[in-house]
């Protein structure tokens, strides 16, 4: 009996270890299934969702800001400057449209950069520095020359002013020295084409461009510099028409005429006297004066008026500039009219 009773015992016992482990199993299966229920499938718990997008999102933020814009940024530096460098010059020279036949003349820049405008132009803004209320740039046309040159260099290193030569590609290619001291002396170098022939410089826009671009080679062997600003030979008066200037402008470069001129080129030779006479009878009522003078070997008497000239502007309470892109330029008006 014991034995049956035992062996039952033995056999219920069996049977609720079996039934325990059963159960504790099944809440156990239970427990993971509802667990991993609750993370991904749950609906109404915000949390896990906010979370899980938040790691959704975070992940790829993180990737998209340490990687995307890492790889974004990156090349956008390295590569932005150099096409844009590239591009720089480019985006500038792009031609503004023509102006319509009907357009206004009016042959100034303004000193906010506004171009000229006239029929069939197409020059671009610019931006220009600021000036003292009243300045003067003297500028030197023609040379360089060994027999005024340093002269004039002299004379301008000793009054402790600043002016600008707008040289002659022939003369500099002969005489590169003197064009080193006139930069190294800290003046402007602006260009006046190569030859100075009329017959080739104005034969049509393309000969001019033609000229300062080999004057500009020539510049550039001597001192690394590709200077912008160009004076035309005999100014623009009667020699440019729009196309001129459109040509000029779509290469990047400025033309300066002037508002005030010696007259040295009057005659072979003009008394030293009447130069000074000539500049105190034109700066008058101008608060910025570009002033044209000669650096030529026949032009000794420009170099006795010059101390006396700029005696005259600085008692007339001008400072002095050299001419850079910044610089407005001064232009005669006949060269908008045809
Ligand atoms: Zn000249």
């Amino acid at each position: 009996m014991w034995t049956k009773d035992c062996r039952m015992w033995n056999a219920a016992l069996a049977v609720l270890i079996l039934l325990t482990s059963i159960y504790l199993g099944g809440c156990q299966s239970d427990k993971l299934p509802k667990a991993s229920l609750t993370s991904s499938g749950t609906i109404k718990s915000a949390q896990p969702d906010i979370v899980s997008e938040e790691d959704d999102n975070s992940i790829p933020k993180t990737q998209d800001t340490q990687e995307a814009p890492k790889t974004e940024s990156r090349p956008e530096p390295i590569a932005e400057p150099v096409p844009n460098q590239k591009v720089e010059a480019k985006p500038v020279i792009p031609l503004p449209e023509k102006s319509p036949l009907d357009t206004p003349i009016h042959p100034f820049y303004s000193l906010d950069g506004t171009p000229p405008s006239a029929p069939g132009l197409a020059m671009r803004k610019r931006e220009f520095a600021a000036e003292p209320e009243k300045i003067a740039y003297l500028t030197f046309d023609d040379g360089p020359y060994p027999e005024t040159t340093p002269h004039l260099l002299e004379i301008l290193r000793e009054e402790g002013v600043k002016a600008t030569f707008f040289v002659l590609g022939r003369q500099a290619e002969r005489y590169p020295e003197l064009l080193k001291d006139e930069y190294v002396q800290g003046h402007g170098i602006g260009n006046h084409s190569y030859s100075h022939d009329y017959s080739s410089v104005y034969h049509s826009p393309e000969t001019f461009l033609a000229e300062i671009k080999q004057a500009e080679e020539v510049i550039f062997k001597v001192i690394g510099i590709r200077p912008r600003m160009v004076r035309a030979p005999g100014g623009t008066q009667g020699h440019f028409n729009v196309n001129y200037y459109n040509t000029l402008d779509a290469e990047d470069y400025l033309v300066y005429d002037w508002n005030v001129s010696s007259g040295d080129a009057a005659a072979p030779l003009v008394l030293t006297e009447q130069l000074v006479k000539n500049i105190e009878a034109q700066v008058p009522g101008k608060t910025r004066v570009i002033i044209l003078m000669h650096d030529s070997k026949s032009k000794t008497t420009t170099i006795e008026a010059l101390p006396l000239i700029v005696h005259f502007l600085k008692e007339q309470g001008y400072s002095f500039g050299k001419i850079t892109p910044k610089v407005a330029p001064i232009l005669f008006p006949g060269g908008f009219n045809s």
